[in-house]
């Protein structure tokens, strides 16, 4: 097989990918460890068979909907290139509206004698919490999981990023803390269990853990917004993501904890993605 035929087997993909064409690439460039310009440069040229052996192997794992970034074991978040792995959610898109809204309420950091501390909750591959610290170098950020092997994750990447200044530990939301924060961000689950969207795509691969919660998928973002008053300094500011239909339960659940200045704000797709609130002590 060379390389040109290779490329012909992404009909294989047309069932479970809207970028079947695309995804034989990416798999073909992973096996072959060249960047895609080599692919349209050498059709011709012949695959060993280990290497034909292995493209085949991916493109049947492709072929029953495992998503690229797992096969791949990586995604690109922000301005990273992140180890992902079935222990994690696969950072999205939708996510970096929380990294931005979160960097645009804090342009410019006031005056501190002490570190701007930034707490990531559910932190999975570490995707938030090392967005924001690689364009805050002066923060202080930290990351939690409640799965072990997200924490290991998030860690690698941490230190092949070279971003020093984050720390990542095991536990549930906010247990593992002490002190205060100036900012709380999170993605945590938030999908209803009985909502059809888990049956579709590259999110049948994804824990179930890190997508689902009780409460018409509010149950998580409840508790964190209660607990996050003990840990949140006078105007801290606690932000979520949340499913597109949950703007304005989330705003309450703000709101009836006595958080101040709440608001939303939309994905590129124009949909309630990121609510927030100030905690004002006192
Ligand atoms: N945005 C993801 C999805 O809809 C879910 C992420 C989450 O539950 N935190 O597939």
């Amino acid at each position: 097989m060379h390389i040109a035929e290779a490329l012909l087997c992404s009909k294989q993909l047309e069932e479970v990918s809207d970028s079947s064409k695309l995804d034989t690439e990416l798999l073909l460039c992973h096996v072959l460890d060249k960047p895609s310009s080599y692919l349209m440069t050498w059709p011709e040229k012949p695959l060993l068979v280990s290497q034909q052996q292995q493209f085949l192997t991916l493109m049947a794992r492709r072929s029953i909907g495992e998503p690229i970034a797992y096969i791949l074991g990586t995604q690109a978040f922000w301005t990273l290139d992140l180890e992902v792995s079935p222990d994690t959610l696969i950072p999205r898109a939708d996510t970096e509206v929380l990294v931005e809204t979160a960097l645009s309420l804090f342009a410019n950091v006031p005056f501190l004698d002490r570190p701007f501390r930034v707490a990531d909750l559910g932190t999975g591959t570490g995707a938030i919490a090392l967005a924001l610290a690689s364009e805050r170098p002066t923060w202080e950020v930290w990351g939690c999981d409640r799965i072990d092997a997200a924490v290991a994750l998030a860690q690698r990447n941490q230190k092949r990023l070279g971003l020093a200044q984050v720390s990542f530990v095991q536990g549930n939301w906010l247990e593992p803390f002490s002190g205060l924060f100036d900012m709380i961000v999170s993605n945590p689950p938030y999908i209803d269990s009985r909502d059809e969207h888990l049956d579709q795509g590259d999110v049948r691969f994804e824990p179930r853990s890190a997508l689902i919660a009780d409460d018409e998928g509010l149950s998580d973002i409840q508790h964190i917004i209660s607990a996050a008053t003990d840990y949140l300094v006078t105007d801290g500011w606690l932000l979520f993501e949340h499913g597109y239909q949950q703007g304005a339960a989330v705003r309450q659940l703000f709101n009836d904890c006595g958080y101040q200045q709440v608001n939303t704000c939309q994905d590129y797709a124009g949909n309630d993605r990121v609510t927030l609130g100030c905690w004002k002590v006192g």
